[in-house]
């Protein structure tokens, strides 16, 4: 399976999210190192204010698979946010011990400045790999959005 495989399904996953003004739309697949997807999400998937990423791993708990596993995510996750009881998503994947980020597309400045979720993931020696040929259609659910 290619990275390209699993960020198409998180593509798809973030064209299910209920559409917001103030937050993006996101899609996250956790993918175990046999290939075999462990769990998935999408933004507001449970609740109004949970993310991707967070809805997929709410899902492993503290499985053991999670030591050896890639996380597709559309968007860059979050370094900061606005709902202080909850980590950012860069601080769960950091936690849970992924080995490996697969992103489509860097956050913008829409509503937090400067996210540093990659910087701070390669800090912490996790792979991050890009995909910018995929970031036009990860983008796509969020047109109603200022994305400069
Ligand atoms: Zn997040």
């Amino acid at each position: 399976m290619t990275h390209r495989f699993w960020m198409r399904h998180a593509i798809e996953l973030a064209r299910l999210c209920p559409r917001s003004p103030t937050a993006f739309s996101v899609g996250a697949v956790v993918v175990g190192a046999d290939g075999v997807e462990l769990a998935h999400g999408f933004s507001r998937e449970s609740d109004e204010k949970v993310h991707a990423e967070e809805s997929a791993l709410n899902k492993l708990g503290d499985d053991p698979r999670l030591a050896q596993a890639t996380i597709y995510s559309t968007l860059e996750p979050c370094s900061r946010r606005a709902t202080a009881t909850r980590p950012p998503c860069t601080d769960r994947i950091l936690s849970a011990g992924l080995a490996r980020v697969v992103i489509a597309w860097r956050e913008p400045a829409t509503f937090v400045e400067n996210c540093v979720g990659v910087e701070k993931l390669r800090e912490h020696g996790v792979e991050v790999i890009e995909l910018p040929d995929l970031a036009a259609e990860a983008m796509s659910m969020n047109r109603h959005l200022d994305l400069s």
